[in-house]
């Protein structure tokens, strides 16, 4: 057993501290320090380093002349799956190390395998599995109707010895199930900790980089929605891939959180059933509804299209509005997909602002799809689908909504606009109402509006609709 001292390491992001400490003075973390030892030095970094040595210098024997630099599109491999290929910029590229985060239970594993089913076609790939049995994942695969001469299983939860077998005979596509599964015996912490998961990542990326293995890990998010372990696996790997879904729907989303090799805009769409993932064609539609299949048909009352999510979260999503008046003194009020406390406030402002008299009616929305929509950005469409569901009107199906309302009834700025109208671009939607700036960027064949208020924007879309201030 290396000699090792104790430190304090943050499980978030994999800040050292000789002491604990209530909260991480790095990331801001609370009462995520926890104990481990660590080596003085890197001693099992050192221990792989030396054993790749000689293999990394016959691959790489002095510089290159960067015009002579073997890189093209051309060695990357498809997965079999076209919407996972897009996200990764082209198909795997060789060497590369790419971290699938998601939720436990989601489909990470029949993913990988059905990833595995079509590189294993003609290619060898080694499924080290963490987590099940080599049994477990044979009836897994079996579920999934794979029968591959070329494909290897290995149920093996140490690092070395997982090291040696992929680096004795390399495959083309090596798969990790889960970082959180395997341990280095010369680390003293648990599997998962951030000691274990870095030096575990750190011989995986030296024998993807020195075997040129396209190399695939599986890592569990945990309840805060962080990948477990820490953010330092991130700043190890070349691609993140996030894993997300909605049970209730069998509805699951690939996106890239960042991307070496391509860009981090696209998403893919699955739905999941027995025989496992099916890409959907036409992700739109499922969120829209019948929304963008039948074009120039008017969008019935109460509905409009909202843009939001972070930076590399777009997602555009249907919201339905239904005003309908009521005999009960207290109206009721009901949000699915949308917090409550902001439908009261568009209501207020919507009330004052436009003069639209909502004190009789009851007033619903649902963001259509099952998700929780979060992104301010969201005000706006959820206003304007308010509004016409009490008027009765129809507003164009290819129009998108973006903006934040504020309590005077402006239209806030929103954060990543330009995404959000890429992707609006990107389904095909041809009108934008965004809020008023200096450089609206337009983005392809969508038109869009700046606007600076709310009344502005119902006068918009509703032309000719009475609205008066209330002055009350
Ligand atoms: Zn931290």
């Amino acid at each position: 057993m290396a000699r090792g001292k104790s430190r304090w390491i943050c499980q978030e992001c994999g800040f050292q501290a000789s002491a604990f400490l209530g909260r991480c003075t790095d990331c801001g973390s609370w009462n995520s320090l926890v104990e481990e030892k660590v080596q003085e030095d890197s001693f099992v970094q050192r221990r792989l380093s030396i054993a790749t040595s000689a293999k990394a210098v016959n691959a790489l024997a002095g510089p290159i002349l960067l015009n002579k630099v073997n890189a093209s599109d051309a060695d990357r491999m498809s997965t079999g799956i076209s919407g996972l290929d897009e996200v990764l910029g082209g198909g795997l590229v060789p060497g590369s190390v790419v971290l699938l985060a998601g939720d436990p239970g989601i489909g990470k594993s029949t993913l990988l395998l059905q990833v595995a089913k079509a590189i294993s076609l003609n290619e060898k790939v080694l499924y080290v599995s963490g987590e099940e049995s080599a049994a477990q994942v044979q009836l897994r695969a079996k579920r999934l109707d794979i029968d591959s001469e070329f494909l290897y299983v290995d149920a093996e939860q140490n690092i070395s010895s997982i090291y040696e077998r992929i680096t004795g005979d390399p495959a083309r596509l090596v798969i990790l199930d889960s970082i959180q599964s395997v341990y280095h015996p010369e680390i003293t912490s648990a599997p998962g900790s951030v000691s274990q998961v870095r030096e575990c990542a750190q011989a995986l990326v030296n024998a993807a980089k020195s075997n040129n293995i396209a190399t695939i890990i599986v890592g569990h998010v945990n309840k805060e929605g962080s990948i477990a372990g820490p953010r330092v696996l991130e700043h190890m790997v070349d691609v993140v891939l996030q894993f997300e879904g909605d049970r209730t729907r069998q509805l699951r989303i690939i996106r890239a959180g960042k991307n070496r090799f391509g860009s981090t805009s696209e998403i893919a769409i699955f739905s999941m059933d027995e025989s496992g993932l099916t890409e959907v064609d036409n992700p739109s539609a499922i969120f829209l509804g019948e929304r963008l299949s039948q074009p120039g048909r008017q969008a019935p009352s109460g509905t409009a299209v909202i843009a939001g999510g972070e930076r590399n979260r777009t997602l555009l999503l249907e919201v339905q509005a239904l005003v309908t008046t009521t005999s009960n003194p207290a109206p009721r009020r009901v949000a699915n997909g949308w917090d409550y406390n902001r439908l009261l406030q568009i209501i207020a402002v919507l009330e004052k602002k436009t003069g639209l008299f909502m004190g009789r009616s009851d007033v619903y929305v649902n963001v259509v799809g099952g998700l929780e929509f979060e992104d301010p950005s969201g005000d706006l469409g959820i206003s304007t689908a308010i509004a016409t569901s009490l008027l009765d009107r129809s507003i164009d199906p290819g129009l998108v909504i973006i903006g934040e309302v504020g309590l005077t009834g402006e239209i806030r700025p929103v954060a990543h606009l330009e995404t959000k109208l890429k992707e609006a671009a990107r389904l095909g939607f041809t009108r934008a109402i965004v809020p008023d700036g200096k450089n609206l960027p337009g983005s392809g064949k969508l038109k869009v509006t700046g606007v600076q208020s709310l009344a502005d924007v119902l006068a918009l879309v509703m032309p000719g609709a009475s609205l008066k201030p209330n002055a009350s």
